[in-house]
């Protein structure tokens, strides 16, 4: 029977790991044992599940049998990269020492070992982890206490793969609107925060893991001394001017990245400071409703980047997705962008030659991180080589453009600013086939390093004399079978059948032979000389691979001395690339140029859904294109549309593509239009009603009000607002009033421009009553019966929602629509008897109870109304409401009409 294992009893290897193990909480440990990362107890089960491996088992603790599993080192990347997307960290443990090394130092010593790295979803350099198509960005968020006693939050948003360093500071309502942009792969906070309802919500959501920080991330001047330490610099005063929550969270990030970089240092730019009214404010919510990156089921295909994605590199199409996620507000900034594609529009014959040039261009920002790291292979050094001469051909392509545009002037200057020797010498040093691994040799080319060269002579002149031995050897045994082979274990070696085998066993060829290996049917044996060629065939080897990690070493060094530039050069291929791309999308699809500027304009003729129009096109189908008109003046807010229609009329699409085009505008971009004019938007929002989705019921329209009451409290006269839907999904009266009360609030509160699609026909009545509401409806013609969308969005209210006839068109079956066409006829003459209509018509007006807020930006907190309504509105504090209580509030506010 087994010994019971008594923690004392369990072997040294076993106690290294419990010690290593407790030392690296909360992650996996890949501990390395030979050509394996194993995995024991917890991890091994969780692993092997995660990555489909057998669990097996391996000796007792504690009187149990230990569970284990182990990957391949030479596949590590690949079973790293699958538990990394599910969100686990690992922490990876290699043999520091020569196993050889610890057998000297006694039988049962264990081989000395040390967690080198810890792999965490937002820490990763490696291609094959990396989603060549986005950044990847650890976000640490901290939190420090302003003059005025409230809570301030910075946010660090780093990319170690192309060593991004970005700075913001939000209050805690506009966290998720920045984590929204932000889409960091991980998020880090420190320790205390954890029990926020924020947080906790955070963490339940997981859609980026979130990893608690001790208090070692520090603040105040500690964290000042870390950033400091960091980037070599004396005081942070060269970084402009930080606030202590900034400071806290860079620090925070910076601690996070000295953990699990161990001794590896990223090459980190420095900090930037992003201000947040710089772009556009997007929610969570409006961004995945607008299908901005990726469609509701998540995919990038259909999502708007997938439509007009047209860069030929990683990194054009990595800053595409950028400035998608965080269009500009400031018209100068944005007309600089669009001079750059608009450049590219009037130059096809440039645009082409310049996408050609672009197109050779591997992702040097990854690469150059990549060797900072010390994760570099040779492939890094051909990606630099690829890169630079890349960059070269378009300088040279771009330089013979007059007037050129500031953005592509300076971007061409960055560009040529790489030196021009390295690519040369990278060109000379590196082998034409290259491995991935340095360690496996062999990728620097013929004729490169004398010293090199001679060892390598050496190794195959050596190899030669040895194939030269083969038949003097036959000659000496007599034996014509007699055939040399080569293996790691035995090095070169002779091989004989069995049968002759025997005869060198005996004098006088004992003396010569030196027998090794019997096989079956075969014997082995070796030779002094062949044993002492091989000695020198393998030191050679040896000396060569290290000659050449050298070498390695060296190009490597001679490029991250000018790590800098090519950042720089990198950042300007890109921004070339996303022009060009832009520019082949809108001389492809007949996009035009905006007029954006600082009004309340937003005027849009013939436009179109970039989206739908692509896959109607597909089908061969056309889109009808549709204006807009929501333009106001400053003193007065914008105009709202009222969109009024029967189901899969286009509405949704409409107000949508409205959207997208201030989106696209506000990125620089031209758009899907005849012609637009949009006074910059400042925050975007979009909201889809609930649907009758009775497997959520209640909760789905929580949702809906809980949103819409984020967009109440926060949309201003700058905003765009797209409402869709609002209200369906309670009751009829309960929904129509809040759809009602909504409206008002956006037009004599909010102020926004706006697009409210209903189907709530008493909406169509706010438009008599309010200045600026205007109706409009998708026209419908009807034939035989039938309903035929003709998608074209007119002034006026639709008459009639032919649910029937779209009922119809879905296959209902036909006694089905019979019965209801009765039905519906009956329902009508009862309507029309009801008080529903009259009653809306003598509604008192919304806007008696409120005074008109002088300034969009102080509206939040209250105008200051003389009657009960807006007294309880002055009491209200939003930024202090639970989603639960601000629901409640409003149906209090509302009970006090
Ligand atoms: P609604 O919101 O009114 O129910 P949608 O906007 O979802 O309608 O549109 C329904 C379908 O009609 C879309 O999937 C699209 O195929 C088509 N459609 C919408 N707008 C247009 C348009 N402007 N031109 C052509 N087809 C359109």
């Amino acid at each position: 029977s087994e010994p019971q294992d008594g923690p004392a009893k369990i072997s040294p290897m076993m106690a290294q790991f419990i010690a290593i193990k407790a030392a690296h909480p909360g992650s996996l440990l890949f501990y390395r044992m030979g050509d394996f990362y194993e995995l024991f107890f917890e991890d091994a089960e969780i692993a092997a599940k995660a990555l489909g491996i057998v669990l097996t088992r391996r000796g007792k603790y504690q009187g149990e049998d230990i569970p284990m599993c182990g990957v391949p080192v030479e596949r590590a990347q690949e079973y790293l990269h699958r538990l990394i997307s599910l969100g686990h960290r690992v922490s990876v443990c290699e043999q520091i020492e020569d196993p050889a090394e610890a057998k000297k130092r006694g039988a049962k010593s264990v081989v000395r070992r040390e967690v080198r790295r810890l792999v965490t979803p937002g820490t990763i350099t490696e291609e094959t982890l990396l989603d060549p198509a986005r950044a990847n960005r650890l976000l640490a968020i901290a939190r420090a206490r302003q003059a005025d006693g409230q809570w301030s939050y910075g946010l660090a948003a780093l990319d170690i793969s192309t060593g991004e360093f970005l700075l913001s500071e939000a209050p805690e309502a506009q966290i998720e609107t920045e984590i929204a942009r932000i889409e960091p792969a991980e998020i880090v906070i420190p320790e205390g925060l954890m029990d926020q309802p924020l947080f906790v919500r955070l963490a339940r959501e997981a859609r980026a893991p979130l990893t608690p920080l001790g208090r070692l991330a520090a603040e105040g001047p500690a964290a000042e001394r870390r950033i400091c330490d960091f980037f070599g610099l004396a005081t942070l005063d060269g970084l402009g001017a930080l606030s202590p929550a900034e400071i806290a969270a860079a620090a925070a990030a910076l601690f996070y990245v000295d953990r699990t970089q161990f001794s590896a240092r990223p090459a980190l730019s420095l900090p930037t400071r992003v201000a947040r009214e710089a772009h556009m404010s997007i929610d969570a919510a409006t961004r995945a409703n607008l299908e901005l990156t990726r469609t509701l089921g998540g995919a990038r295909e259909g999502s708007l980047i997938g439509a007009i994605d047209r860069s030929v590199t990683a990194a054009g199409g990595r800053l595409l997705a950028e400035r998608l996620a965080a269009p500009l507000t400031d018209p100068d900034e944005i007309t600089r962008r669009q001079e750059a594609v608009a450049f590219f529009f009037d130059e096809p014959a440039l645009r082409e030659a310049a996408r050609r040039a672009l197109k050779a261009a591997p992702d040097l920002m990854r690469a150059i991180a990549r060797l900072a790291l010390e994760r570099g292979g040779p492939r890094d050094l051909a990606a630099l080589r690829d890169g630079f001469f890349a960059a070269r051909a378009l300088v040279e392509t771009l330089r013979a453009a007059e007037n050129l545009p500031g953005e592509l002037a300076q971007a061409c200057a960055a560009a040529g600013a790489l030196d021009p020797l390295v690519p040369q010498k990278l060109q000379s040093a590196l082998a034409d086939a290259l491995p991935l691994n340095r360690r496996d040799g062999g990728f620097v080319a013929p004729d490169f390093d004398a010293g090199l060269d001679e060892l390598r002579a050496l190794r195959d002149d050596t190899r030669k004399v040895v194939a030269a031995l083969q038949a003097r050897y036959c000659d000496l045994a007599d034996m014509r079978q007699l055939k040399l082979k080569h293996n790691n274990f035995l090095g070169f070696y002779l091989e004989a059948p069995q049968a002759q085998g025997e005869k060198l066993l005996k004098p006088p060829f004992d003396a010569m032979f030196i027998h090794r290996q019997t096989m079956a049917g075969a014997m082995r044996f070796s030779t002094p000389e062949l044993s002492e060629l091989d000695v020198k065939i393998s030191t050679a080897a040896d000396q060569a691979l290290v000659r050449e990690l050298s070498i390695f070493d060296e190009l490597a060094a001679t490029l991250l001395a000018q790590g800098e530039a090519i950042k720089r050069a990198a950042a300007a291929l890109a921004c070339i690339d996303a022009a060009a791309g832009l520019a082949e999308l809108a001389a492809d699809c007949g996009w035009t140029r905006p007029e954006v500027d600082g009004s309340l304009k937003f005027h849009i003729e013939g436009g179109r859904h970039p989206v739908v129009e692509a896959a109607l096109r597909r089908g061969g189908a056309p889109f009808v294109a549709n204006d807009c008109d929501l333009s106001g003046l400053a003193e007065e807010g914008g105009r709202i549309a009222v969109v009024t229609g029967p189901n899969m009329a286009g509405k949704s699409t409409y107000l949508r593509q409205n959207a997208l085009i201030a989106v696209l505008a506000q990125i620089g971009s031209f758009v899907p239009a005849r012609r637009a004019h949009i006074g910059v938007v400042d925050r975007l929002f979009s909201r889809v009603g609930a649907s009758d989705d009775l497997a959520r019921g209640r909760s789905t329209f929580m949702v809906e009000m809980v949103e819409t009451a984020a967009i109440l409290n926060s949309a201003r006269a700058r905003s765009l607002v797209i409402l869709d839907e609002i209200g369906r999904g309670t009751a009829t009266f309960d929904g129509l009033s809040i759809a009602w009360a909504v409206m008002e609030h956006l037009h004599e509160v909010n102020r926004s421009r706006a697009l409210f699609a209903t189907h709530f026909h008493e909406l169509t009545q706010l438009g008599k009553r309010l200045a600026r509401i205007d109706n409009l409806t998708v026209r419908v013609s009807e034939w035989k019966g039938d309903v035929i969308f003709l998608h074209e969005i007119i002034a006026g209210a639709a008459d009639q929602s032919y649910g029937v006839q779209v009922a119809k068109l879905a296959g209902l079956p036909a006694q089905v629509v019979a019965r209801a066409r009765l039905l519906l006829s009956e329902f009508e003459a009862a309507e029309r008897m009801s008080s529903r209509d009259r009653l809306v018509a003598d509604l008192p007006l919304f806007s008696a109870s409120y005074v008109k807020a002088p300034e969009p930006a102080e509206i939040a907190h209250g105008g200051g109304s003389a009657d009960a309504l807006g007294a309880a509105l002055d009491a209200v504090n939003p930024d202090e409401l639970s989603p639960r209580a601000a629901l409640e509030e409003l149906y209090r506010l509302k009970r006090l009409r």
